[in-house]
């Protein structure tokens, strides 16, 4: 045994000791739940583990017992956790990463689009008339036929659609086709005349009827808030279908190695099948469900639901941390695809049009004022510079009022056009930018085009905004975009997209790198959620949420990250997805 080999045990040996003394102390949870001698029920060993733990980033084994992490360490250290019923699991050099975290998306929706037409892959219009026309074979008659994922900057017209060739394939169902960024829809005839939408049918507020301009006939584009004139005579799901669509969502995100979802605007119906499938042990998942503000602030169903939460205070991690509920999730703009977002100038391609509110800055003030008055975090929607310039002053005026509320880790969702002289206030009102790397990589097409050469420079501007000490919290916003957290480590450090356009990066000055990237997708997510004490890193006393990936995504080439499979997920310590026995 050379002189480096006894330095290595001495110093393994003495690490051991610092654990176990540490793990015997009455303030750490484990302690509580398993002495240091207790063997644990599983140990992940011969990996290559990224712990997030900035005190020990790197380690070879991990075990879990009772569904908290025991020991983070050598492969030697963890040998003293073995007992006669614990699964070893040998990684043979696999990489381990904690269990991603998607800071926002929308859980129920992505069951409901893997159930739909997908229009994602699609490249013209004719694409999709034709899917709709088979799916009207399979249809009964009269019921309604939904899609989503349509996208005409990717077609050769660039221009929106009109229903006339879809009213002719589907002349008796109606029909209901999302574009991608979910801010826009195509009707058919038949829906239309369902929703009683006519050429004198006059805009909404926040929202955009696209009408022929000869004509002034309706195309079938409802833009916004405008969607809401026909998605009212969509019957609900039912209990039924919102169960099946959050279990297909659980199963795609586990494959995907997500472990948590920041779920961005739900309602107590939703809230409440959580918890029966938590109830019934079916819910093999993590949620940080935030509540839907929508309407009035005081009359509305959704103020009612808000109210009964406030009332009964933050419900924190029910059924053994399945599911929290303690944020409002409000919407101030559209999206920039379809020129919703509120811009404070017009448009560089569309002069006449700076976008729009969704919601007014009093009712944004009023909603979250009533949110923060009982405690509660609330996320706001922001695209473009006016949305985000409206909630950074909504902010300063509730921090004004209550100095509480910069400790409630207001977000801003998105975050995605900031005006030069905004950008250094969000560090200043101790907001989170909640952000999406693959929205950047998606939209750096027509961003541009959009914004014009100086604006566009406060766009995904990640390396901006994290050098101002503001956290990110990354997510992908499925099902606008894929669930896959990899795309989104990929796109942070590349700003490229798939094929490795455009070469370099889109504005590389504001890459992330791949520290920062795993990051936000785990522990600056946890900390978005005020969970960074139980997850986000592999760390004693955390939750045991992990996942084993076929490469290392630390270190080898971008584009290989785009082909890294998730081997196997685990939640509180128990295999939730892969097979057990892959190494052996
Ligand atoms: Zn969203």
């Amino acid at each position: 045994m050379t002189i480096s080999r006894l330095l290595s045990l001495a110093i393994t040996l003495s690490f051991v000791f610092i654990v176990l003394s540490w793990s015997a102390s009455p303030k750490d949870p484990v302690s509580k739940s398993a002495s240091p001698q207790a063997p644990a029920d599983l140990i992940l060993m011969n990996g290559n583990i990224y712990t997030v733990n900035s005190h020990m980033p790197h380690a070879e084994a991990v075990a879990a017992r009772g569904g908290l992490i025991s020991y983070v360490g050598s492969n030697a250290g963890a040998q003293a956790f073995k007992g006669p019923s614990t699964e070893v699991v040998d990684l043979e050099g696999k990489t381990v990463v904690p269990g991603l975290i998607d800071a926002h998306g929308h859980f129920i929706n992505l069951g409901e689009s893997l159930q739909r037409l997908s229009f994602v892959d699609t490249r013209s219009y004719e694409e999709i008339v034709s899917m709709v026309r088979k799916k009207v074979e399979a249809t009964p008659v009269n019921e309604w036929i939904q899609g989503r994922g349509w996208d005409q900057t990717r077609w050769a017209t660039k221009e929106f659609p009109d229903h006339h060739a879809l009213s002719r394939v589907s002349p008796n169902n109606p029909v209901w086709l999302t574009r991608v960024d979910g801010h826009a829809a195509l009707a058919n005839a038949a829906a239309m005349k369902l929703a009683g939408i006519t050429a004198t049918t006059k805009d909404p507020d926040g929202g955009k009827i696209v009408r022929d301009p000869k004509t002034g006939e309706p195309t079938g584009v409802f833009i916004d808030n405008a969607k809401s004139l026909v998605e009212k005579v969509i019957p609900p799901l039912t209990r039924d279908q919102i169960k099946r669509a959050a279990t297909l969502a659980i199963q795609k995100c586990l494959q995907d190695g997500l472990t948590e979802v920041h779920d961005a605007g739900t309602s107590a119906e939703v809230i409440d099948v959580y918890k029966d499938l938590i109830d019934a042990g079916k819910f093999d998942f993590r949620i940080y469900a935030m509540i839907m503000a929508s309407g009035d602030p005081v009359k509305s169903p959704a103020a009612h639901t808000l109210d009964a939460y406030l009332k009964a205070g933050p419900l924190v991690g029910y059924g053994n941390n399945h599911l929290t509920v303690r944020s409002l999730k409000i919407v101030s703009d559209g999206a920039m695809g379809s020129r919703g977002a509120a811009m404070l100038q017009p448009y560089s391609d569309d002069p006449g049009n700076s976008g729009w509110m969704v919601m007014s800055k009093n009712l944004i003030y009023e909603w979250a004022k009533k949110a923060t008055d009982g405690g509660f975090q609330v996320n706001t929607h922001a695209i473009g510079d006016r949305a985000n310039r409206v909630w950074l002053d909504v902010v300063e005026q509730l921090e004004k009022e209550n100095p509480k509320v910069k400790d409630l880790r207001l977000r801003d969702e998105h975050a995605q056009v900031l005006s030069p002289t905004d950008l250094p206030r969000l560090a200043e009102l101790h907001i989170i930018a909640s952000m999406q790397p693959t929205h950047c990589t998606s939209d750096m097409r027509w961003a541009e085009q959009r914004l014009g050469p100086q604006r566009v420079r406060g766009a995904y501007a990640w390396r901006s905004i994290l050098r101002t000490g503001v956290r990110i919290a990354g997510g992908s916003d499925f099902p606008v975009e894929d669930p896959n957290p990899l795309w989104g480590i990929y796109s942070a450090i590349t700003r490229q997209d798939h094929s490795g356009w455009p070469t370099g990066g889109w504005m590389p000055q504001e890459k992330m790198t791949r520290d920062e990237a795993l990051r936000a997708f785990t522990l600056d997510a946890a900390y978005a959620a005020f969970e960074e004490k139980i997850k986000g890193s592999i760390e004693v006393g955390k939750l045991a949420d992990f996942v084993v990936l076929s490469q290392d995504i630390m270190k080898i080439e971008p584009a290989q990250i785009l082909r890294t499979e998730v081997e196997k997920t685990f939640l509180g310590g128990k295999l939730v997805f892969g097979k057990v026995g892959q190494f052996h």
